[in-house]
């Protein structure tokens, strides 16, 4: 038994649900500035800069305190140059227009192309804008866009903004860690993630693999104190670990067990085949019970599965709760023209678990009958 001490599995994409020695490495207190402690920082940037590129050597990485959106607001308001530079974002849900009201609050000059949240951001779109306003510097996209379960391609996207000569940011929030790439060879300038997503550690922290020449470039740009990137930067660099402020460091201690427990899986390709795996499991058993996934296959992550309501009376609320009684935990959700609910196959979670989580749903379909009959 790996989760004695839980509750509920838990089937959304952060938090989710770690293992009992993540948990367990944050049973002992420690201080923010001691060596030994800084050392660990330093260990974990380097694994980090490992686990995105063969090309070490031309990138680093900076962890930044909160949760996703505090790493993604940290990017976007250190890299935009202050005079003149231009954001173009492409978005097809939630976390893409995100980062569009990021750049809104920053007051960034932004351009976006926007597609159907059931689609991946139009590439065609994206050039024909990038062809017709050269005064556009940077490129930001989602890789899966976690609202939906839809990979976007952004290996082709980073490649054409390149093309163009533009500075390009993935969020890949919920996909790095679990699927397989190399910011060199995406050509990925800043690619941003976070502690409790793929890597399996716990929520406090994220962090941003930077192409290090650009993100020498981006002193005094920061619109913001705290999440000054290029400051986080600076500090962790010339005091060998350290960051700015509090860091939160029983966070970082799960987060290194983390790291080391997803080496001993056989690192990203074998994480990559977990969640592939678990994904097909789940897809095929809940479209058995008569749910059907929102988007199409070849879209599809092996993160996030959405599935469209299968009639109008059905009831999400009931169908969560005997779910929860029996020991699983599922993802109201976020698309705006579909009643929808999601479940994730991320953290923790092995075929055994979908399986059981199938026969749940089978059950629960049957005892909640006028509730989610289908
Ligand atoms: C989780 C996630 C975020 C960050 O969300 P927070 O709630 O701020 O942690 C950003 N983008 C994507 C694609 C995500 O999945």
């Amino acid at each position: 038994m790996k989760n004695v001490n839980n509750a509920y599995l838990l089937l959304t994409p952060g938090p989710l649900t770690t293992s009992e020695n993540v948990r367990s490495a944050m049973l002992k207190d420690w201080c923010t500035w001691d060596d030994e402690y800084n050392q660990l920082v330093q260990k974990i940037r380097r694994k980090l800069v490992d686990l995105a590129t063969h090309y070490r050597h031309e990138y680093t990485s900076v962890l930044m305190q909160g949760s996703g959106t505090f790493v993604v607001e940290s990017v976007i308001g250190t890299v935009m140059p202050k005079e003149s530079g231009k954001l173009l974002i492409a978005a097809n849900g939630a976390y893409g227009k995100r980062m569009i009201q990021i750049a809104n609050v920053l007051n960034i000059d932004t351009v976006v192309s926007i597609t159907n949240e059931q689609e991946p951001v139009n590439i065609l779109e994206i050039e024909q804008i990038l062809k017709s306003d050269d005064t556009i510097t940077h490129v930001a996209v989602v890789h899966c866009e976690t609202t939906t379960g839809i990979l976007n391609p952004i290996e082709a996207i980073c490649r054409l903004a390149k093309k163009y000569n533009k500075i390009t940011i993935v969020d890949a929030m919920s996909s790095f860690g679990g699927i397989d790439l190399d910011v060199h060879d995406y050509q990925i300038d800043y690619l941003i993630s976070s502690a409790n997503k793929c890597i399996q550690g716990v929520p406090g922290f994220g962090f941003v693999i930077a192409k290090t020449d650009e993100l020498e470039k981006c002193k005094g740009n920061a619109r913001s104190l705290s999440l000054n990137l290029y400051d986080q930067y600076e500090t962790m660099e010339n005091n060998h670990g350290k960051w700015r402020f509090t860091s939160p460091t029983h966070v970082v201690h799960a987060f290194y067990q983390a790291l080391m427990e997803l080496e001993e899986e056989g690192g990203i390709p074998a994480r990559h085949k977990r969640y592939k795996n678990n994904q097909k499991i789940l897809a095929k058993g809940m479209e058995e019970i008569g749910f059907r996934p929102l988007v199409k296959e070849e879209y599809q992550s092996p993160i996030i599965t959405s599935f469209c309501f299968p009639n109008s009376t059905f009831n999400f609320r009931s169908f969560y709760l005997s779910l929860k009684q029996n020991g699983f935990v599922i993802y109201p959700g976020k698309v705006s023209e579909i009643d929808t609910f999601r479940i994730g196959n991320i953290g923790e979670v092995y075929e055994n678990d979908i399986i059981n989580l199938i026969n749940a749903v089978n059950e629960s379909c049957l005892k909640l009958e006028g509730a989610v009959k289908i």
